[in-house]
Order: structure tokens, then sequence, then C-alpha cells
């Protein structure tokens, strides 16, 4: 049987990893960890049995810990609780299913430990791709994307020769503003953000999808997943989200993986892989779509997009900032102390007065980020 353990069970993609478990019957859930849901997380420990299970804060865990008295699931806090999760003896695979850079030192210690990682959590990547992906190949540990548009380009790539690859068409739905301009969105409201036209996802990734910023992250995504370099990752925006992503080969051949918009194919790819099993749910029907269309994003409007290329291109400390200062701008506009064009504003506004180091440290990246937060928090 194969035993996983999920940081994050208890958000979007966390609760669709425990169905695809629940549906298939044959993975063992040995550790579980999430921020403060403890009322679902109660539910999953006594679904699932972990041998441990992590809540971030220690007065929560203390209260959980009295609740569940009756199971054998020890209940541990914190990042060391985290940490123990995400390094537990049995298990093969960790799904790293919690939002945002917090994940960083979880993943390096799984990844230490030799454990195969289900990444979804695509903040991690971005910001510290230069000290993960080495370090998975020395271990020999796999990073599977989650991701719907990664996982589609490592479909597309099966059977090929990497080295035969010209370019990554990563596609993007554009968001609930598609078509619209900056004089447009001036009095957005969290609501407004909050409705993807396609996708049911957290509430940060969907509101990084409405201003592009969630493509910016997944192009740096892809340059550290795919070894490719950010120029050579094209994004089209594919309205309808049937095409997940595409890779174009040297002999202009485009392989893509297309389906209907539902995260527990890819989840359940990397769960998996390399085999592929049935998944219940919808099909394509291609009589009924009638047609697919495309088109160029707006990276004037939506230049969180541009800012990303740039960061991407630039790499070194940057990627850092930028998603610093996203996560942060995000979570303020979210309790409504800022606007919705300041997102963008913000992430330039650090960008522009960071001095890039070329290679940081773990120890570095978390320093820029706390520097990154300082910055906004003291210009307010
Ligand atoms: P979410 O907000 O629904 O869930 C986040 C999870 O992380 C929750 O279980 C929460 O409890 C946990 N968490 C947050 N802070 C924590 C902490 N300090 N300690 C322990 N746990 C903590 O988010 P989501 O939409 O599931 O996204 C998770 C990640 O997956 C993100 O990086 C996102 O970009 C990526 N992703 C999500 C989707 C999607 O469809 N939702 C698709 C692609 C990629
Ligand atoms: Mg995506």
């Amino acid at each position: 049987m194969k035993k996983i353990a999920v940081l994050g069970s208890t958000g979007s993609i966390g609760t669709q990893t425990l169905e695809v478990v629940r549906e298939n019957g044959d993975i063992q859930v040995m550790g579980l960890a999430a921020g403060s849901n403890t009322d679902l997380l109660e539910k999953q420990i006594r679904e699932f049995h972990p041998v441990k299970a992590a809540v971030w804060s220690k007065e929560k865990a203390k209260e959980l810990r009295v609740r569940v008295a009756d199971t054998d699931t020890e209940i541990i806090s914190g990042m060391e609780g985290l940490i123990e999760v995400a390094v537990m003896e049995d298990t093969q695979i960790l799904v790293t299913a919690i939002v945002g850079m917090i994940g960083i030192r979880p993943t390096i210690e799984a990844i230490k430990a030799g454990k195969d990682i289900a990444l979804a959590n695509k903040e991690t990547l971005v910001t510290a791709g230069h000290l993960i992906m080495p370090l998975a190949e020395k271990t020999g540990v796999s990073i599977l994307p989650v991701d719907s548009e990664h996982s589609a380009i490592f479909q597309s790539l099966q059977g090929n020769d990497r080295r035969t690859v010209k370019k990554i068409l990563l596609t993007a739905s554009g968001g609930p503003f598609r078509g619209k301009k900056q004089e447009d969105l001036l009095e957005i409201r969290v609501e407004d953000a909050l409705k993807h036209p396609n996708w049911s996802m957290g509430a940060k990734i969907t509101i990084d999808s409405s201003t592009m910023v969630n493509k910016g992250l997944e192009v740096i995504e892809a340059k550290w997943l795919f070894d490719v370099e950010v120029d050579d990752v094209q994004v089209v925006v594919q309205p309808q989200s049937i095409i997940h992503s595409m890779v174009e080969y040297e002999d202009g051949a485009v392989i893509a993986q297309l389906g209907t918009p539902d995260m527990k194919l890819p989840i359940q790819y990397a769960l998996y892989y390399p085999e592929r099993r049935y998944l219940p749910g919808e099909r394509l029907d291609f009589w009924n779509i009638g047609k697919l269309d495309f088109e160029k994003p707006d990276m004037e409007t939506f230049y969180g997009l541009k800012l990303a290329y740039e960061a991407g291109k630039r790499g070194g400390s940057l990627p850092t900032v930028f998603n610093a200062a996203n996560e942060l701008a995000v979570s303020m506009f979210l309790r409504r102390e800022a606007k919705y064009l300041e997102i963008s504003e913000i992430i330039e506004d650090c960008m522009m007065a960071h001095k890039n180091i070329e290679n940081p440290t773990l120890e570095q990246i978390l320093e820029i980020e706390a520097e990154t937060y300082e910055r906004i928090n003291s210009r307010r």
C-alpha cells in the first residue's frame, strides 16, 4: 500500500487529495497538517487514522489533542509539527497542498528524507527552486506536479525526448476580469475577485488568478519543473480551461492534455504516476463544446504577469520578493486593507527597491520574505 502525508489537508487541494484517496481505497494516510480548521481536521483524523496530525497554533493543537484523545493520532504543532509530518518514516509521497512560502522548509526536509513530492504549493518552488531541484536530483526524489497546467505539461512530455522540446505553452483562463482595462478595475471588491469562471479554489490562488499573478508564478514554476528558460514559456489565454497546457516540439508538433476542469485528475496522476486510473466525472463532449478560443494575455492591464517574467528572468532573490510581496498584498486585499490594483503596485514597488542576490540560501530567502513584509508594512 502506498503511504502519503498531506500538508494543507483542509484546503481545496488537500480535501480533493483525500477524496482521491477515499475513492481509490489503496493509499494509507500517515500524516496530515492544517492551519486552523480543527473541526475538519478532526473529521479527517477519524476517517483516515493518520499517525500524526499537525495544527499550526499551539493552543488549537492542545484543544484538538483533548478532542481526539480516544484516537491513536499524535497531535503536534508549529513549524516543527509541519516538518515532522513531512518526514515521517514510512511515507513515500508528501502532498504539499499548503498555501504560501511557509511550505519551503517542510518541502526541503521531506526531499532530504527521500520523499517524493506531489507539489501543489507553487510558492515554494518559485522562491526556492534553485535549492529544491538540485536537492531532488541529488537525493533521487521525484517532484510530481499537481498544478493542472504543469501536470498537463508533464503528461505531454511522456514518451518524448526532453531535448526536443521547443517551448511550453502555458494556458490561462484569463480569470474573471479578462477583457477589462485598468480603469475598469479601480473599484473591484473581494467578492468580485473571488468569482473564478472555471475553477473553485482557495481564496489566495483565486485572487492570484484574477490578477494573473498566478500565471506568473506558474511561468516560474514551469522554469524549475521542466528546466526551461522563462522566455520559452508562452502564456496562451484559453478561456474555457479545456486545454490544460501544451508542449511544442522541435518538429512543430504540439502535444496537449485536455479535460474538464477537475483538479482530481492531476492529483490522482501525481499520486499514481506513471499509472492512469479510472476517475469518475464528466468527460469532454466536443460536439457540445463546439469551439475553443485563444487570446494573447493583456500584460499591460495584468502587469503582475509581466513582473513575474522579469523576476523569473533575473532569478536570484527577485522571485522571492515578487512572491512575498504578492502574498502580503493579497492578504491585505482579502482583509479589505488594500485596493485591488494596489496588489501589482506593491509587488512592483518591492521589486524596484530590491538588490538582487544571486543564489540566496534558505536563510536569505526567509530574511528577504521578512524584509519585504517590513517594507510593505512600514509604507502604510
Ligand atoms: P486553500 O487555502 O484552500 O488551503 C490551504 C491549506 O493550507 C489549508 O489546509 C490550510 O489549513 C493550510 N495552511 C495554511 N497555512 C498553514 C500553516 N501555517 N500551517 C499548516 N497549514 C496551513 O489553498 P488551495 O487552493 O488548496 O491551494 C494550496 C496550494 O495549491 C497553493 O500553493 C496553490 O497555489 C496551489 N494550487 C491550488 C489549486 C486549486 O485548485 N486550489 C490549483 C493549483 C495549485
Ligand atoms: Mg494552475
